[in-house]
């Protein structure tokens, strides 16, 4: 299979060039995350799968495998930070390079401020917020040291909007979302020139996270989209694959909406 996205690294023993782009996403054991990871593996990215969930990591791993991908398994909580910085030692050790990183793992806290405890918080910003800052930092310096690198945040519409009553998730999570907005902002500069760091915002979009409130008002909440459907996990994953490869690349510090037109600004 011709890897499109790969770039000449070195040569090899046998004197033949080796070739390989390598991207970390995080929460790739379903939903966004998977579906993100199977549309770099696509690209010709070998692949480091990073999620808690073991059995669905491993079908993850399955599926890249059969597209053409090598892949690395990183089973662990994102919001381990020291966990998060030895894993991100192991992939640079087993690859030798990270081009692209997904922060995607994420969880729902459906609870209000007046409803949420002072240790919800904390667990929600750590999975969702800290959890990029543990990566960014396992692996910018290597990305500084390649002069190559793109970030890819994954945020919410919710940033923009706030939740409603009936929301899957609200204040903490919210708070999580937002705070990467300005994460990507600040580290576009921090990082800058080599380094790209974009957000893309989901709407609504069909996984695991969503599927038993959507399922309870799905044509309420398609009204509220102009495209007149609720997202799937590949309309993001294109969006994360174009981040990854775009060339000549001149997007940082942006914020991509991919809502079917729910958040209009
Ligand atoms: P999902 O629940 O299917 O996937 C999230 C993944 O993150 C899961 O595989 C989960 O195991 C992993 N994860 C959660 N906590 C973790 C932890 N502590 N350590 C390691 N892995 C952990 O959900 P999804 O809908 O695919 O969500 C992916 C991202 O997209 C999330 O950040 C979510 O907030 C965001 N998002 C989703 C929607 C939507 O409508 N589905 C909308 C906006 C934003």
């Amino acid at each position: 299979m011709e890897a499109k996205g790969r770039r000449v690294i070195a040569s090899g023993t046998d004197g033949k060039k080796v070739e390989r782009s390598v991207a970390v996403v995080t929460g790739s054991a379903r939903g966004i995350g998977r579906a993100s990871a199977c549309a770099l593996a696509r690209r010709g990215f070998d692949l480091a799968l990073a999620d808690r969930l073991e059995a669905e990591l491993a079908e993850t791993e399955r599926l890249v495998r059969d597209i053409g991908a090598d892949v690395m398994i990183l089973t662990g909580d994102v919001s381990d930070h020291a966990d998060v910085q030895e894993k991100g030692r192991a992939v640079i050790e087993r690859f030798g390079r990270v081009d692209v990183l997904v922060n995607n793992a994420g969880v729902s806290q459906p609870k209000s401020l007046i409803e949420i405890s002072e240790e919800e918080y904390d667990r929600t910003i750590a999975i969702n917020l800290k959890s990029c800052f543990s990566w960014c930092k396992a692996v910018a310096p290597t990305m500084l040291e390649q002069k190559a690198g793109r970030i890819v945040n994954i945020s919410s519409v919710s940033a923009h909007m706030g939740a409603n009553a009936n929301a899957v998730s609200k204040f903490a999570y919210v708070t999580a979302k937002a705070g990467m907005l300005g994460m990507t902002r600040a580290l576009c500069k921090e990082l800058a020139p080599y380094i790209t760091v974009n957000a893309i915002c989901p709407g609504a979009v069909r996984t695991d996270l969503t599927s038993a409130l959507f399922d309870k008002r799905a044509e309420k909440l398609v009204e509220t989209i102009p495209l007149g459907r609720i997202g799937t996990p590949e309309d993001i994953a294109e969006v994360v694959a174009f981040l990854a490869t775009v060339s000549p690349n001149f997007i940082t510090g942006e914020v991509i909406d991919v809502d079917g037109g729910q958040y209009v600004n």
